[in-house]
């Protein structure tokens, strides 16, 4: 068993004391790291009198430049000795940071994996295949380690290599996987390939899929077309990895650990808070973390809360699924979007498969937007590539107001990569 209930269906005044509590040790321990203890000093801020969770809005955010600057140990609280694990982020947005844990750190990061999976319905029984990168990235051990304290049986099978990834699920019988949204795509050509039937051929039942921004139609495409659940799964380096939110059994919005995360929607621009479903920057301030605090960390990802109490009884608050980072946003021809707006378009086609790129260009001074898409299967009569390529065109410009140039190519064309997908590539001039 791995529901933790006291804590996941906790009275709500009981967790924000639960928090309190736990906010004031953490600030004490922040107080300990070069960074924090200078930081505080310099507002006047005595950790010691902490008298609500709003007091935390008297200091000021951190975000990955001061984690960069202080890099790596200005935000160590305890002495080395008692670190036992090192992390780092991928690096999507630049030079990696560090993340140190204590035995302690670790072992409660195992449980909030453990708790997540088990909250979306994965038991001991489970054969469990972790494709995600082992090593520095967290996707791998931080799943490792949570599902084996469920006590599933583990297949660290890393990423990559896809034909053996679909062996190991054949032998194995393998039934829940944890997978890039992109790759378990990418996967389903592997099978075809194969001669196999992804919904008859293995034995799947859920998959976890997280670490890269999907769309609802993504997840849609993936449960179908494997006939499996699919369970959306947010974290990042810096508050551990994975653990972070979940998807319950209802898949409405993911519920936030409270009890080992302190979170916040603010308007990027102005940082003010932003009110209940309306969509901001979630911030961070670690909760039950000895080796490296965060107090009020800008994540740069972008959700909001559900305002409405989860019918599965976690009192939790959740969030929407993450709609990208705000660096992601793209301004073409001045006008605002994300990626995922287009993705959410493209996936309602079924003539479409499931790789696609957006390529910004700059022509004649201008910007121009182009969307590369794979289509599955090869008509003969070139009317139908041409209606296609306006309905999607449409489509698009109906979502985002800029009408692209769409260019249908075949299956397998667009490069694939190992690790988080790259969507966007922008050659525009930048003078
Ligand atoms: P990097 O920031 O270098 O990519 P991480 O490996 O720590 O390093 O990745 C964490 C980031 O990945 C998050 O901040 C978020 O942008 C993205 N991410 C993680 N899980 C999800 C998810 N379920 N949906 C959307 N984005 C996600
Ligand atoms: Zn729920």
């Amino acid at each position: 068993m791995f529901w933790e209930k006291d804590i996941e269906t906790m009275e709500i005044s009981e967790l924000r004391e639960l928090q309190l509590d736990r906010l004031r040790t953490t600030l004490i321990r922040a107080n300990a790291t070069p960074y924090y203890s200078q930081l505080f000093k310099k507002i006047s801020f005595d950790p010691t009198e902490v008298r609500t969770l709003d007091d935390i809005q008297e200091i000021p955010f951190t975000s990955k430049n001061e984690l960069r600057e202080h890099y790596p140990y200005g935000f160590l609280a305890v002495p080395r000795d008692e670190i036992v694990r090192m992390h780092s982020s991928s690096g999507t947005t630049g030079r990696p940071i560090v993340v140190f844990h204590t035995i302690h750190d670790i072992e409660n990061w195992a449980n909030l994996v453990a708790r997540s999976m088990y909250m979306a319905g994965a038991r001991r029984s489970d054969v469990f295949q972790n494709t995600m990168g082992y090593g520095l990235f967290t996707g791998g051990l931080g799943f490792h380690y949570g599902a084996e304290k469920i006590g599933m049986m583990v297949i660290p099978s890393g990423p990559g290599n896809s034909q053996r990834q679909i062996a190991l699920m054949r032998e194995f019988d393998t039934t829940a996987v944890h997978i890039l949204p992109s790759y378990a795509l990418h996967l389903l050509d592997v099978f075809k390939e194969l001669s196999l039937d992804p919904k008859k051929d293995v034995k799947l039942r859920m998959v976890f899929i997280g670490a890269e921004p999907h769309s609802e139609e993504m997840r849609k495409k993936i449960e179908n077309s494997y006939d499996i659940d699919a369970f959306n799964s947010y974290g990042l380096s810096e508050m551990n990895g994975p653990g972070v939110a979940f998807e319950c059994p209802f898949k409405n919005g993911l519920h936030v650990w409270e009890d080992s995360f302190l979170f916040e929607i603010i308007d990027p621009q102005t940082m003010k808070p932003m009110p209940d479903g309306e969509e901001g920057e979630i911030v961070f301030t670690t909760l039950n973390r000895e080796g490296m605090p965060f107090i009020r960390y800008r994540t740069r990802d972008l959700a909001y809360i559900y305002p409405d109490p989860c019918p599965c009884g976690r009192t939790h608050r959740r969030i929407s699924r993450i709609k990208g980072r705000d660096d992601d946003m793209l301004i073409i021809k001045g006008v605002n979007m994300f990626p995922m707006q287009i993705e959410t378009v493209l996936m309602k086609f079924p003539e479409i498969g499931t790789n696609y790129q957006i390529i910004l260009e700059t022509k004649e001074h201008m910007d121009e937007l182009t969307v590369e898409v794979e289509i599955l299967s090869s008509a003969d009569d070139m009317r139908i590539y041409e209606q296609l390529r306006r309905h999607i065109a449409e489509a698009i410009r109906d979502e985002v107001l800029i009408t692209p140039r769409i260019n249908l190519v075949q299956h397998g064309t667009i490069k694939r990569v190992e690790g988080k997908a790259v969507r966007v590539i922008d050659n525009r001039d930048k003078s």
